[in-house]
Parts: C-alpha cells; sequence; structure tokens
C-alpha cells in the first residue's frame, strides 16, 4: 500500500468509527447515513484511491477543478455530488459530470439545470440548499435559499424537466441565531424537511454535517453527510 493510501484508508476508518458510533447513540441504522467525501482542492489520484477504499459518492465545489478530476475518473463507479455556490455559465459543465446538484437556491438557476439536463439527456438530482441564517427572501452568505423560500424553489425543480427533486442541504451558519449551534440548526433543517416530504415524499434526503459536526447531523437525522478534512487532511488552500 501506498503511504497515502495507508493515510486515507486509516483516516476514513476514523470517520466511519465517528458514524457507526453516532447512528448508534442516535438508535439509527448505519445503512441511514450515506457518507459523501468532499475531495475538492485534492487530486484525481486521491479520488482513484478513495474509490479503492470503497467510497462511493464523492462532492465537489467548483466546476474548474471538478470537471477535469470527473474525466479523468470516469472509468470508475462514483456518484458525483455538486456542493459549491454555482453560476449560470457554469451549468452546462456540472451537468454533464454530476449525478446531484446539492446547492440549488435560486429559480434562475433551476431554469438552467433544466434546460441542461433535457440537452444532455440526464435526469440530475437536486437538493435545495437552505441558507437557516438568512432573512426572508435573501440568499445566505455561502449560498442558499432562506427557509421561508424553499418550497416556491422546490415546486419549481419538481415541475422541471430533467431535474428530480431529491431533498435539503445546509452548512451550519458561522453568524445569527444558530453560530456555534449545530445542533440545533440540523435540527431546524429537519423540521423544514418533514414540511417538505408532506408535499413531497420522494425529497428525502437531507444533507448536513461536516467533518468538525458530522455527529450533530446524524443525531439531527441527516442522511447524507459531506466530510473533507477528516478523510482527506487539512486542504491546501481555501475551497
Ligand atoms: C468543503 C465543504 C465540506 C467539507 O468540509 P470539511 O470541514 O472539510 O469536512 C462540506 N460541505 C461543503 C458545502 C463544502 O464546501
Amino acid at each position: 500500500m501506498t503511504d497515502r493510501k495507508a493515510e486515507l484508508a486509516a483516516n476514513l476508518a476514523q470517520v466511519e468509527e465517528r458514524i457507526v458510533s453516532a447512528c448508534a447513540a442516535a438508535g439509527r441504522k448505519r445503512e441511514e447515513v450515506t457518507l459523501v467525501v468532499v475531495t475538492k482542492t485534492y487530486p484525481a489520484s486521491d479520488v482513484r484511491i478513495l474509490h479503492q477504499l470503497g467510497v462511493r459518492h464523492v462532492a465537489e465545489n467548483r466546476d474548474q477543478d471538478a470537471a477535469p478530476k470527473a474525466t479523468a475518473c470516469a472509468d470508475l463507479s462514483l456518484t458525483w455530488h455538486f456542493v459549491g455556490q454555482l453560476q449560470t455559465n457554469k451549468v452546462r459543465s456540472v451537468t454533464s459530470y454530476a449525478d446531484v446538484v446539492q446547492s440549488v437556491d435560486r429559480a434562475k438557476l433551476v431554469t438552467a439545470l433544466s434546460a441542461a439536463a433535457v440537452r444532455g439527456d440526464r435526469e440530475l438530482g437536486c437538493l435545495i440548499q437552505v441558507a437557516l441564517d438568512a432573512e426572508s427572501g435573501e440568499r445566505g452568505e455561502r449560498g442558499g435559499v432562506a427557509p421561508d423560500g424553499v418550497e416556491e424553489l422546490a415546486a419549481a425543480v419538481d415541475a422541471a424537466p430533467g431535474l428530480r427533486l431529491d431533498g435539503l442541504m445546509t452548512v451550519a451558519p458561522l453568524a445569527g441565531e444558530y453560530a456555534g449551534r449545530q445542533r440545533a440548526a440540523f435540527d431546524r433543517l429537519m423540521e423544514i424537511s418533514s414540511r417538505l416530504r408532506a408535499g413531497h415524499p420522494a425529497a428525502n434526503m437531507v444533507s448536513a454535517g461536516m467533518s468538525g459536526d458530522l455527529e450533530d447531523a446524524v443525531a439531527a437525522g441527516a442522511t447524507h453527510v459531506r466530510v473533507g478534512t477528516a478523510v482527506l487532511g487539512v486542504r491546501p488552500r481555501l475551497g
């Protein structure tokens, strides 16, 4: 085993142990939580090693980095999640490799994603990104729609050809009433998810929790955790 493979294997084992413990503490089955490894800023060679180690879901946040990486790993059976703020001029590229876009946060993006999915003859999974700290009608600093805008956006995704409404995503806010209160933030996301599922029963994905707070997300009921640093190491640059 290469040094890097051994390092990633050890890190993955630790993250797996954390997820198993968090599931046990919450009385949940391990299979209820999917690990999505956030490979942003790390090379395609790491994605390849992660695949060898059993990882099947990876996430990226910038199309410039993600597109060549996805091409280099096209022979691997992987589900690619896009989790970054997405400009409409990148939508066509992202739609060519992403299976799920977790950062859907405005109507204009829904229109563009739908057009690209139809043109590429693909079905694209969509999560509405919720900015728990955004005021009504506004968007979050790191993307996301305010909680009271979720339903309208969900209806738009649901009605859009080529798109499949899969659920919700959030990043725990750094500011506002939820700053430093991840569990409360994720509980709030679950409430919004319950309301969404009442009208859209299939939209049952809840993506929450990162390296620092995955236990809180699992405790709250998240179905997907997005883990970067704890698997790959501290990122060499901001990403
Ligand atoms: C980078 C990133 C993550 C992973 O964060 P870590 O703290 O490195 O685990 C999760 N979600 C999103 C949206 C990200 O951009």
